[in-house]
């Protein structure tokens, strides 16, 4: 498709070791990911055990783990580039490496012991292994603050049982954070606790959730907690805490989230270049056409716009000085942004645009998962809305 429109904005933005590793990635991306992606999809499964080696000798599952703990000491900027970079072509690729480190990492980093940390860090640096983010439930999507998987004090420990769903890279973890109710007569927000589970406990039982149509390649899960013992050294971070753990680690995960949706955007912007400008109707190409044009033009400013606004927002989340406001508004409109933008770009390609190897549906559907997942849209709007309007708070819940 000839160079990538989101380069030119990207060189302006990054300095040059930033850009250079973007590259690197999206040069991997083109190479290894592209030219098989419709074939894996066609064959059904999921990202392949030979991708997730090659992402990990590459040390993308390292990205923000600290040297000391064997990863590459970046941070969220370089996450967010390789979400740019993989996401271009897949969302599922993209999300496995980026949920391991943005979901799974990222809490054990933040909010691990010393001996979690030596624990679990190397291994999740290569990619041999990885932690599932247990927040949400059949029962508890946006509504995650009390859960329903109960976490009971015994004279050793405690006991967990419920059940946990949506869990991302489940087929791959060897342990998932779960978020549990410790203290259902505490104050709102400080109810719950974080433990890090085995998946291979006897009493832990993972099914991968079928039927799903978004992000395809990568793995699902729902985890049956049935009575399954934990001890006080496997609860990350305070007691009674947990909600915190989890809010903290949607922060980041957002921002990683906004740059899947901008992958999908450049890509679609590129395809529709190259296409209109090709196919010919009325004894001419589509791209003369003004109403055309202008599709292609308001993808082009929404991508320089957010691309540049995301950026901001990642330099600011390295300084500390990130808000969970900006966060959310970011997700949202680079979401929304993005999935309208989609199904202008496939319209004005006619029906070709209905082809899975047309490359444009596959990120339509994608593009769905931005809206709804780490935190939906319209529940993140109404804590938006709740700031703006304080007066009308008691009917914003
Ligand atoms: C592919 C995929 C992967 C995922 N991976 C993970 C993971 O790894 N770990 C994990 O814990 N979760 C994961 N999730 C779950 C995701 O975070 C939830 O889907 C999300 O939090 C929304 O919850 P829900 O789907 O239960 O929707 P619900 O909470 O049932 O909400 C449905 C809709 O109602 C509306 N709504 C809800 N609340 C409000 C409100 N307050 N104001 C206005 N409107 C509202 C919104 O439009 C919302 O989309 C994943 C989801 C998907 C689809």
């Amino acid at each position: 498709m000839g160079e990538r429109r989101i380069d030119h904005y990207l060189g302006q933005l990054l300095d040059e070791e930033r850009f250079e590793f973007y590259r690197a990635v999206a040069d991997f991306a083109d190479r290894e990911i592209a030219p098989q992606l419709l074939g894996w999809e066609r064959a059904g499964g999921h990202v392949s055990d030979e991708l997730i080696a090659q992402l990990g000798e590459m040390g993308i599952f390292g990205i923000p783990i600290p040297e000391e703990h064997g990863g590459q000491g970046g941070g969220l900027t370089e996450l967010a580039l390789m979400g740019l970079a993989l996401g271009y072509q897949s969302h599922s690729v993209a999300i496995t490496p980026g949920a391991a480190l943005s979901l799974g990492a990222n809490p054990i980093l933040n909010h691990g012991t010393t001996e979690q940390k030596e624990a679990h860090l190397a291994d999740l640096a290569t990619g041999s292994r990885m932690v599932v983010f247990g927040l949400s439930e059949p029962g508890r999507g946006s509504d995650a603050a009390n859960p329903e998987v109960v976490a009971e004090r015994t004279d050793t420990g405690w006991v967990l049982r419920g059940e946990k769903c949506w869990s991302t890279n489940a087929r791959w973890a060897s342990h998932v954070i779960v978020h549990a109710m410790t203290d259902p007569d505490g104050r709102n927000g400080h109810r719950s606790t974080c433990f890090i589970v085995p998946m291979d406990d006897p009493n832990v039982h993972y099914s991968e959730m079928s039927g799903k149509t978004v992000w395809t390649l990568s793995s699902t899960g729902s985890i049956v907690l049935d009575q399954v013992s934990v001890s006080e050294d496997q609860i990350l971070g305070e007691l009674n805490e947990g909600f915190k753990v989890m809010v903290t680690t949607l922060n980041g995960g957002r921002l990683f989230i906004a740059s899947l949706a901008l992958a999908s955007l450049a890509f679609a912007l590129d395809r529709v270049r190259t296409y209109v400008q090709e196919r010919e109707q009325f004894g001419g190409p589509l791209a003369r056409f003004q109403r055309v044009q202008d599709v292609v033009l308001e993808m082009d400013l929404a991508l320089d716009r957010n691309l540049t606004w995301l950026i901001t927002l990642l330099d600011r989340y390295a300084a500390g000085r990130l808000d969970r406001e900006q966060a959310s508004k970011v997700k949202i409109d680079c979401s929304r942004a993005a999935s309208r933008l989609l199904l202008d770009a496939m319209e004005i390609c006619g029906g070709v645009a209905g082809l899975d190897e047309f490359g444009l549906s596959r990120h339509h559907n994608d593009l769905f998962v931005t809206r709804v997942g780490e935190g939906s849209n319209r529940a993140l709007m109404t804590q938006i809305a709740r700031g703006l309007l304080p007066d009308c708070g008691s009917i914003l819940q």
